[in-house]
Formats: C-alpha cells, sequence, structure tokens
C-alpha cells in the first residue's frame, strides 16, 4: 500500500480535540500472524493464502504461526496504532483525558472495523532518544 493510500485509510478516524493523538498505523497483537514455509509447502494446490486456507490447514495440522505462539490464526488481532505527542497517562496514573475522549469517540468505528483495540506510540520519547 502506497503512503498517501494508508494515510487515507486512517483519516476517518481523525485527531483528538487538542491534536496530540491520532491513528497512524495498524499493528498485530500480541504479534503479527507469522506465514512459514510450512504454510507454502501446504497450500501448493491454492492460488490464494489468507484466512481460508490457513484456518483449513490448522484444522489438519495444528496451530502454525511462525513465531511458535501455540495461538491459531483466529486468536492474532489487529490493533489500531494512535500517534502521541503528549502524556498517555497523567501524574496520577490515569489515561488523559484528551486521549480518553479521542478513543471514546472512535471506538465504535473501530470494533466494526475489526479492530482489536489500541497501541500507543510515543512519538515525545522518540524525539528526546534522537537528540
Ligand atoms: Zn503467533
Amino acid at each position: 500500500m502506497s503512503k498517501n493510500s494508508e494515510k487515507r485509510k486512517y483519516r476517518k478516524y481523525g485527531t483528538s480535540g487538542k491534536q496530540h493523538f491520532r491513528v497512524v498505523s495498524e499493528v498485530g497483537v500480541p504479534h503479527p500472524y507469522m506465514v512459514t514455509e510450512k504454510h507454502l509447502e501446504y497450500n501448493q494446490d491454492q492460488m490464494y493464502l489468507g484466512k481460508e486456507q490457513i484456518e483449513e490447514m490448522e484444522k489438519e495440522h495444528g496451530n502454525m504461526c511462525g513465531f511458535k505462539c501455540g495461538m491459531p490464526w483466529s486468536e492474532h488481532k489487529i490493533a489500531l496504532m494512535v500517534e502521541c505527542t503528549a502524556d498517555i497517562h497523567t501524574k496520577t496514573g490515569k489515561m488523559n483525558r484528551e486521549l480518553q475522549t479521542y478513543l471514546k469517540s472512535i471506538k465504535d468505528k473501530t470494533e466494526k472495523n475489526g479492530y482489536a483495540g489500541f497501541a500507543f506510540l510515543d512519538k515525545r520519547e522518540i524525539k528526546r532518544q534522537s537528540k
């Protein structure tokens, strides 16, 4: 996917009230499902390798994620990555109210699109480290 269509894909989630938080990408949780040589070997008769083919294989061969996590395909979820340029938590450990409001406002949309939840990318931390 090109950079521009990526941007368009996540634009519908908008930004938080003070623009400190916005969805920028997606990430596999707890990790992305890993396809291995075994998948290709078992899939030789098929044109496509996707949900349907992998679930068929798992019925026959057991769970096959390359990370050997023991989880079936269906337990590998996708979360939305939220870029943060302000603190995620307040000093008392509560979630930043701006972030909380933002997540609440897009929750229905993200659930409808099949996302399991949110991951957070602390942009402030990265800036500090690169100095
Ligand atoms: Zn896995």
